[in-house]
């Protein structure tokens, strides 16, 4: 009787360590279960040229309006789509640009940008973020910039300029 009794006591220990990995198993074969899908990530695609803005740190930008965060491949499109009325922007919260030298982001409204300068964006003549003004001074002399202009001064005219060749 006694090896019977063995057996079978081993046979109970293998079937409970195999539960909780066939159930393991179970959880892998529905990933959908754990997680955001891929349609719920963050898109990063530039909201007025649809260029992944990711891909240039340096330049880009975003926007918190209509409860959402719209990203940017640069200042540039950001003010692009900003005073285009059929962007229908309402509440605009947040406006971040990327400081050029240090690629960090910052508030817009306190930004210093070179206009004119030798340094091209992702979309061609841009403006370039400097959180301070010493920065966007070295930039100009770098860079051949023209002139710094804070976030107050940039008017459409200034924005539509820069995509005419
Ligand atoms: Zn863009």
């Amino acid at each position: 009787m006694k090896p019977f009794f063995y057996l079978g006591y081993w046979l109970l220990l293998a079937g409970a360590c195999q539960s909780p990995a066939s159930s393991d198993q179970a959880r892998q074969d529905h990933p959908s279960a754990a997680g955001p899908t891929k349609g719920q990530e963050e898109n990063y695609d530039c909201r007025h040229c649809g260029m992944p803005s990711d891909e240039f740190p340096e330049w880009q930008a975003s926007l918190v309006a209509n409860g959402q965060t719209y990203w940017f491949c640069s200042p540039r499109c950001m003010f692009l789509f900003r005073q285009n009325p059929k962007s229908g922007l309402t509440a605009v919260s947040r406006l971040e640009v990327s400081d050029y030298y240090e690629r960090k982001k910052i508030e817009a409204q306190k930004a210093y940008f070179v206009r004119g300068g030798d340094v091209p964006g992702p979309m061609g003549p841009d403006l370039v973020p400097h959180a301070t003004r010493a920065a966007a001074e070295d930039f100009m002399k770098e860079h051949q910039g023209k002139e710094i202009l804070t976030f107050a001064q940039i008017t459409p005219e200034i924005i539509q300029k820069l995509t005419q060749p």
